[in-house]
Parts: structure tokens; sequence; C-alpha cells
């Protein structure tokens, strides 16, 4: 426990848009941050708030209780946090690692933090960096639930919702995935859809508001959706795939007529395909769900 005149200690070991965003939000609340990146001249504007920039990645850990790793991936969070004097420094001291990577990468860390005597947690920014710090941050943390809330004060800083999603160090990871699925699928279909319209006429912004539009639908349709996943209900008479897989094959002919490639569309026809060749053509979309799932 800190002195009442004593501010908590975090650490931010990356100094990258969100490194930066997270130690900004540290020194916002009034916490003792302690910075460090790769590249040296990133600390600036936070040490002209506050911060302390440390030379050495081992100075940065030693000079708190709490380090929380912010890099592009876990091969360079690796490595730093490998380095024999990192490693020493942070024996005893807990790592929250934010950078984001797979779940069997979260997993080796969390062995090799262990084997080390680093207590470990996990965890994946869900929300940009203009968002740190505010209301609208969302971050995700998994591993031990007693070190998530030891922390807690520190990291509630960071703004938002900060959800501890389980004990299994790779849950906080697993969800990154799958929601970055869902974001990377639905930007891929937006800049394709903007590519087509543009081929029709039809310019970007002129286009956005029934854009919008289209992705307000979809929360309800989630809802739903995960609902009748979870129960194996794969009833689609309100919108079946049959005529899932007439409306793809206008919009893969239409982008494919004007020379603009329909890879995406064609793949999601195809699974569409594999269904109803199975004879599931009657039921929802729900049965790609499953249709993905088999192992
Ligand atoms: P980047 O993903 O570009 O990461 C940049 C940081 O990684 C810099 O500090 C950089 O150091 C460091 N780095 C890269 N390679 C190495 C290495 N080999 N050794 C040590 N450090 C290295 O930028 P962000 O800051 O935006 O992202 C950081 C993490 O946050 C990523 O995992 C990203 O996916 C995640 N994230 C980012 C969001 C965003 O809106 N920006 C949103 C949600 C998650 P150097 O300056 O020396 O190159």
């Amino acid at each position: 426990m800190s002195s009442p005149t004593e501010a908590p200690a975090v650490t931010v070991l990356g100094l990258g848009p969100m490194g930066r965003a997270l130690a900004g939000a540290f020194v916002n609340a009034g916490l003792r941050t302690t910075v460090w990146n790769r590249t040296p001249g990133r600390a600036a504007a936070l040490v002209a708030r506050g911060a302390v920039s440390a030379a050495e990645a081992q100075e940065a850990v030693a000079a708190s209780p709490l380090t929380v790793v912010c890099v592009v991936d876990y091969d360079a969070a690796d490595s730093v946090l490998r380095r024999e004097a990192v490693t020493a420094a942070l024996r005893g001291r807990t790592v929250v690692n934010l950078s984001a990577d797979t779940p069997d990468r979260a997993r080796d860390a969390a062995a090799w933090a262990a084997s080390h005597g680093v207590r470990y947690l996990d965890g994946a920014i869900m929300t940009p960096t203009t968002t740190i710090g505010t209301p609208q941050a969302v971050i995700l943390t998994s591993g031990p639930a007693d070190l998530h809330q030891e922390h807690l004060p520190v990291l509630e800083a960071l703004g938002g919702s900060l959800t501890h999603v389980g004990e299994e160090i790779g849950l906080a990871a697993a969800h990154d995935i799958a929601l970055l699925d869902i974001f990377w699928t639905a930007m891929t279909g937006y800049a394709h859809a903007l590519a087509v319209a543009r081929a029709e006429g039809i310019g970007a912004r002129r286009l956005a508001p029934f854009a919008q539009g289209i992705a307000a639908i979809l929360p309800p349709i989630f809802a739903e959706m995960a609902g009748q996943v979870d129960d194996g209900d794969f009833s689609g008479e309100e919108s079946p795939l049959t005529s899932a897989a007439s409306s793809m094959a206008h919009i893969a002919h239409t982008s494919e007529a004007h020379g603009i490639e329909a890879g995406t569309m064609r793949a999601a026809q195809a699974l569409v395909r594999r269904a109803i060749d199975e004879g599931h053509g009657g039921d929802g979309f729900t049965r790609i769900a499953e249709l993905l799932g088999r192992r």
C-alpha cells in the first residue's frame, strides 16, 4: 500500500500510439508513471506531463510493482521481457501484457512468467487510443482473478470497462481474436462495398448513411444468432440460406462485371453453397457457424 502522500507507481514498456495513450492516462490519474521504449525519443511529451523516462527497460521495471507492456506483438514483448536483466528485475513483480497476439502466445508468456517468478496477467485492448482514459475504453484481462483485483485500482485509470474474462490465461486474446474477426471482415466488406458503389457511380459519402443503417441492423441479429448458436437452433424461415446465396451471387457478379475482385464474397458464397448442398438450404445463417465449427 502506498502512503497517502505517495501515489501508486506503474511502468509502461512500449510507446507506440497505444503505449503513449496508456501512459498518458496513468499520468492524468496522478500515478507515478515510468516509461520506456526501444527507440528513444518517444517519451518527451509524457515527461513534460510528469512521467519519468527510463534509459533501460530493467530500470523502468524496477521502478514499479506493476509493468504494463504494450508493443506490437509477443515477439516484441518477449525480446524485451526475456532479457536477463529485465527478467531479474521483474521477479516478484506483476506484468500485464496488453500487446495483441494469439491465445497460444499468451499461454507461452504465462508459462515463461511462472517459471521466472513473474506474476502475469494477459490482456487485450478492444478500443482505439482516443478512448483510453475515457468511459469508452474497453479492456479485457485474463489470468489469476486475485491479480486482476490487486491491480484494479491502478488499471482503472485506463478508463471504461476493465473486464476480467476468466482465469484461463488465453481468454483475453481469444476474445480479441474473435472480436477482431468480426471487425476485419466487416472492414473488408465495407472497403469492397465502397469500390463497387463507386464503380456504379455512387460516391462513398453518398453511400455512408445507408452503410451505417446496415451496420445498425447487425446488433440485434448478433444477439439473436448467439442464442440460436448456443441452443443449436438453425431455423431460417425469415431468411433462409437459399436467399443469402442468391444475394451473394448478385454482389459477386456485379463486382466482377466491373473488374473488381470478389474473393471474399465468393468465399462466403462457397460456404453457403456447401450448406445448401448438404440439404440445409432452408436453415438460417446460424448453420454457417455450425459448419465452420465442425472439427
Ligand atoms: P504498434 O502495434 O505499431 O506497436 C508499436 C510499439 O511496438 C512501439 O513501442 C515499438 O517500439 C514497439 N516494438 C515493435 N517491435 C519491437 C521490438 N522488436 N522490440 C521492442 N519494441 C518493439 O503500435 P500501437 O502502440 O498502436 O499498438 C501496440 C499494441 O496495442 C499492439 O499490439 C496493437 O495491436 C494494440 N492495440 C492498438 C490499438 C490502436 O488503436 N493503436 C487498438 C487496440 C490494440 P519502437 O518505437 O522502438 O519501434
